[in-house]
Formats: structure tokens, sequence, C-alpha cells
């Protein structure tokens, strides 16, 4: 099997809110072809560690690299050029516009191509052909010309999921991707999930332990802004500081 790869770390995170430690301390290795979950019970600073790893918020303490390179002072609008982005909730997606148009619009949107009224035929089979790929590869091809309004909850999060895609970004960060779905739209983007994590480095938040312990490879458990836990899911079930963190002190 190939050798592990880190491609997004954290040494020594923290973050101040005016005073108020919400995070500290934390180092994180994310690997490529892995899954990688942040857990932990409510208030324990997953939120602002996802925030921090995506530069939308600015840390008051502590590094992030990318790829090898520092990023702990890049701007957000630079990190996925860098190839690492964030999926959105589900109001990145345009309701308006079919399944089809949104993700020819997420293709378009990167390139400046989009500023471009007439576009080179060549460009425009390649856009085509890579909107294809994406519908097929995230089984939309059901719906290419449905209006993203008129999809299932869970169908409207794979779409905002698949535009997210469109730049092919070696690291993919998740933000509750599963949060307040019915049974089959769980299973169905937890499948999606594992399979974009056989290609790329996925890092997320999420609260549905059972999925969590399926589809992880690495799980990282935080708790009052420290990590107390990380490794397999085994692993950090058994741990007693775990077991207590969930029992609600
Ligand atoms: P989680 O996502 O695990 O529920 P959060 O990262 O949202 O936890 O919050 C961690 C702690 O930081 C909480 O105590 C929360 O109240 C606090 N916090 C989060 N964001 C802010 C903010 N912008 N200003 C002040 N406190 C915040």
């Amino acid at each position: 099997p190939e050798e592990p790869r880190v491609v997004l770390t954290a040494r020594g995170l923290g973050k101040d809110f005016a005073g108020f430690t919400a995070v500290n301390n934390v180092d994180l290795d994310v690997e490529h072809a892995r899954i990688h979950a942040l857990i932990g019970p409510n208030g324990a600073g997953k939120t602002t560690v996802f925030n921090l790893m995506t530069k939308f918020l600015q840390p008051t303490r502590g590094q992030i690299t990318l790829l090898g390179q520092d990023i702990t002072k890049t701007r957000p609008d630079r990190i996925a050029r860098m190839g690492m982005v964030r999926s959105f909730q589900i109001s990145a997606v345009f309701p308006h516009l079919t399944v089809l148009e949104n993700i020819r619009v997420a293709l378009q949107r990167p390139n400046r191509l989009a500023t471009q009224f007439w576009l080179p035929l060549s460009a425009l089979d390649r856009l085509n052909g890579r909107a294809e790929e994406l519908i097929e590869t995230f089984g939309l091809a059901e719906w290419t010309d449905t209006r993203a309004a008129e999809l299932s909850y869970g169908r409207k999060r794979v779409l905002e999921i698949a535009t997210t895609l469109a730049l092919d970004p070696q690291v993919l960060l998740l933000d509750e991707p599963l949060a307040g779905m019915g049974l089959e739209d769980v299973r169905m983007v937890a499948g999606i999930i594992r399979e974009l994590g056989k290609t790329r480095a996925v890092l997320m938040v999420e609260h549905n332990l059972s999925v969590v312990a399926d589809i992880c490879d690495h799980i990282t458990v935080l708790q009052r802004g420290e990590i107390i836990a990380s490794g397999s899911y085994a692993t950090v079930s058994q741990d007693p500081r775990v077991r207590t963190a969930y029992m609600g002190t």
C-alpha cells in the first residue's frame, strides 16, 4: 500500500475570542486518500478549528500548512487555487438553475471563462465533458435538467459538494455534510464521501457517529477546545475521556 502522505497540518493551533480560549494547542495531520473527522460535544471547538483550517478565521496561535506550504497567513480566497476547498451550506447552490447549469457555473467560475461571452469550442467541449463526468460521479444523471430547488435535501447537498469538486481539489473540507438528512440521504451522501476519500484528503466535522465509524480513517476528538483523543474509531471510542465527554460531563 501507498505510504500515507500528509497534505494538511496544524501545529499548536489556538484561537481566543475576547480573552476566551475557544481552541488551544491543536495538532492535526490530514492525509491524502484518507477521511479525517473532527468530533466532540457541542461547544468543543469543532467549527472554530474548521474555520481556522479553511482560513475563515485567523488563528491566535500556531501554524497551518497545505501541501507543504505555510498558509497560516494566507487569505481564504487564495486557498482554493492552492488545492483546498470547503463545502458551504445549500445556499451556495442557485435554486432556480438546473443541476447541469449549477455545475457549469461552478466549472466556469475559477477560470474567468464566465467573463468571456464567446467560448472557444474546444473549451466548451471540455467544460461539457467535465460537467457530465461530475454529474455521473455524483449520481445526478437522472436530475440533470431538474432545478436545484426541486431536489430532495440530500441531493441538494450532493449537488453542492459536486460544485465544490469543480476545482478538483486535493483537500476537501466538509462542514456537517449529513446534518438534517433522512436515513436514505445519509446513506447516499456517506457513500459519495467514501468514494471521494479514495482519491483525495477529506476533513469533516460530523455528528453522525455511526457514519463516522463507518467511513472515517482517522478521528480527532475535541473537548473544551483541546484534543482529548485521536486515532481510529475503535481506538477513540474506547478512550475513557471520550466516553466521559459524550456522557455530558
Ligand atoms: P462546536 O462547533 O464544537 O460546537 P464552536 O467551535 O462553535 O464549537 O465553539 C467553541 C467555543 O467557542 C464555544 O464556547 C463558543 O461559544 C465559542 N465561540 C465560537 N465562536 C465564537 C465567537 N465568534 N465569539 C465568541 N465565542 C465564540
